[in-house]
């Protein structure tokens, strides 16, 4: 098997990091080691548990393995295989629990992801063991000015500026962002009065929007347990009333629209204007 090009870089010193049976390594001494499940652990600056909560990757992950997203998990694998040619490196930044990349695995890239949840990234590398997984920040990633072919961007924080920075001119990035009507059905049961979503999609003055459409339809919740699991996943939950709340947890089922905003930009050439 051909070795992957390294560009990881030490958060320390930023010089390359060189893979070893354990740690990966770099010229000026820094090591970090690679835990049983496959990952390591790049943040400098280790808060005690940073990012989601162990119940709320445990939820998410439970949700999204019963197929209801698999429709846009396949258009993000679509744009990908489209965008991306064989060797390409490519970066999930907020892999979560890696279930977007799961279904990228049979295409020969170079993968990297990284997420700021420790228990998340470790489920990741289980699950995607071609990736090289690293508990990092998406708003300073361990990578050289452009040396990234590629990168995705689903459901999670994002920084135009670093993004910029570590993607080649020429190179791709996929965001995805709940679209207008995004559990528009459920919101009506939590809320007085239910509104759609803004869909102001990703603003990276350093990339070209190439394509966007929305990934849009229903779907339906056979437990109560999978409607809690989806809600919770959202920043809605934490915004809506206690009342609004449990209504929605007591249904046993539910039907509701799901929109996705997929937009796909390519990275312009630094001395482009627009
Ligand atoms: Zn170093």
């Amino acid at each position: 098997m051909k070795m992957a090009r390294e560009i990881l870089r030490c958060p320390n010193c930023g010089q390359i990091l060189s893979r070893e049976e354990r740690c990966y390594r770099c010229a000026g001494g820094h090591s970090f080691d690679i835990a049983s499940q496959g990952y390591v652990n790049l943040l400098i600056r280790h808060s005690a548990n940073p990012g989601d909560d162990s119940d709320s990757i445990a939820s998410r992950e439970s949700f999204l393995l019963k197929g209801y997203y698999q429709p846009l998990a396949e258009q993000v694998r679509k744009l990908v295989g489209e965008n991306l040619r064989e060797g390409e490196s490519f970066l999930d930044a907020g892999c979560g629990t890696g279930y977007y990349l799961s279904f990228l695995q049979d295409l020969p890239l170079d993968y990297y992801a990284t997420d700021i949840a420790k228990k998340a990234v470790s489920k990741c590398a289980r699950v995607n063991r071609k990736a090289v997984c690293f508990v990092g920040n998406v708003f300073h990633l361990p990578f050289g000015d452009g040396e990234l072919d590629g990168l995705m961007s689903i459901f999670t924080p994002y920084s135009a500026e670093e993004f910029a920075r570590i993607v080649r001119p020429g190179g791709s990035l996929i965001a995805v962002t709940p679209g207008k009507e995004h559990l528009y059905q459920l919101k009506e049961i939590a809320y007085e009065r239910p509104y759609y979503n803004e869909e102001p999609g990703y603003q990276l003055p350093a990339f070209r929007l190439v394509s966007q459409e929305n990934v849009r339809y229903r779907i339906h919740l056979n437990s109560s347990e999978d409607i809690a699991n989806l809600w919770r996943m959202m920043p809605y939950y934490h915004t809506t009333s206690r009342q609004g709340n449990e209504r929605l947890m007591a249904l046993k089922e539910a039907d509701t629209t799901v929109d996705f905003l997929v937009q796909l930009f390519e990275r312009k050439n630094d001395d482009e204007k627009d």
